[in-house]
């Protein structure tokens, strides 16, 4: 089967009715960057900065994150990059960046929280990808956006550093792309703003499924009670892809769910046209998505959805139309 998919690496994703769907790979390190040759991915929807902190001793100076990044782009030739500013605390651990205890970590000082409160770590980071993308398009997405005014906050200071490039004659990005990851419940009830305000969103269904099931999404006791294949869940990131029609904003997914055939494929039947996963996830996908007549499943996934007295859940319905194909 490995071989199969490697077959399809250079095969164009379009479902069999004729949508075209985009797939791109999650990546945090030097080391992923082979994968997207390998895969046939069409970018990095996910690139978590995180990664290179997290395995340093010390803090990576603005010179060391400059070469990582541009390196990464050098690897890419071309293909895009997303960058997502520092998601740090929660889960994710920078042992020499070490906050108070906290009783909830999930829930605390972590990603564009500590970002914000910490501006000279974050105009380091946004200064290192400006002076890395120099020529080029840059896309920095911003992790855990609670309410829209954070993205402002960042936005400016990232007009800060511009400015302060262009004022050292530094050559600046060719074109700059602005997005937002949409990871907590209250971003839902701030739609049409957060996307007057970006460039493109992209759902990050862990935390986003964590928040929103009140579910740790570490702790397997709890983790594997409820489905992301929900009727509660699938509502929402169906209002999610509608949101990014109404106004003609990007919507891509990038949580764990892109990675699974048969998530995927729900996600596809919801609406979502842009998915990022796992490198070794894009094979089965892709190969699920050719074999796929989204005109025929939408419509019913969609009623079933809407149905309020319906007993049939939505992964019995999602299991048997995949068993037909
Ligand atoms: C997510 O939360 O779905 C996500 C993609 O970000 P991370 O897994 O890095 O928290
Ligand atoms: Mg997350």
């Amino acid at each position: 089967r490995q071989e199969q998919f490697r077959a399809l690496r250079g095969v164009e994703p379009i479902t069999r009715d004729g949508s075209r769907i985009k797939l791109q790979m999650n990546a945090g390190l030097m080391v992923d960057l082979p994968q997207l040759d390998e895969s046939g991915a069409e970018g990095i929807g996910l690139f978590r900065t995180e990664l290179q902190f997290m395995i340093a001793s010390t803090m990576p100076r603005m010179e060391e994150q400059e070469a990582f990044y541009r390196n990464v782009l050098k690897q890419a030739a071309g293909k895009p990059v997303t960058f997502r500013t520092l998601d740090i605390g929660g889960d994710k651990v920078v042992p020499y960046f070490r906050a108070a205890e906290e009783e909830n970590p999930a829930l605390g000082w972590r990603a564009i929280r500590l970002s914000l409160d910490r501006p000279g770590l974050l105009r380091t980071q946004l200064r290192a990808m400006l002076r890395a993308s120099a020529g080029q398009e840059l896309r920095i997405m911003l992790p855990m956006v609670t309410e829209v005014f954070e993205l402002k906050a960042v936005r400016e200071l990232l007009q800060k550093e511009i400015q302060r490039q262009s004022k050292v004659g530094e050559q600046l990005p060719r074109k700059l792309q602005f997005g937002a990851m949409l990871e907590v419940p209250a971003l839902l009830y701030q739609l049409d703003e957060l996307m007057s305000e970006v460039d493109f969103v992209s759902v990050g269904s862990n935390d986003l499924f964590q928040f929103t099931m009140a579910v740790d999404r570490g702790n397997s006791r709890v983790s594997d009670r409820f489905d992301v294949l929900s009727r509660p869940f699938l509502r929402m990131l169906r209002d999610i892809v509608r949101a990014g029609e109404r106004n003609t904003t990007s919507v891509t997914l990038c949580g764990e769910m892109a990675s699974k055939p048969l998530s995927a494929l729900a996600l596809l039947a919801i609406g979502f046209r842009s998915l990022s996963m796992s490198p070794t996830a894009v094979g089965p996908v892709k190969a699920m998505l050719l074999a796929t007549d989204l005109a025929r499943l939408s419509p019913e996934l969609n009623a079933l959805l809407d149905d309020t007295k319906g007993t049939r859940t939505p992964r019995e319905l999602l299991k048997a139309f995949a068993a037909e194909n």
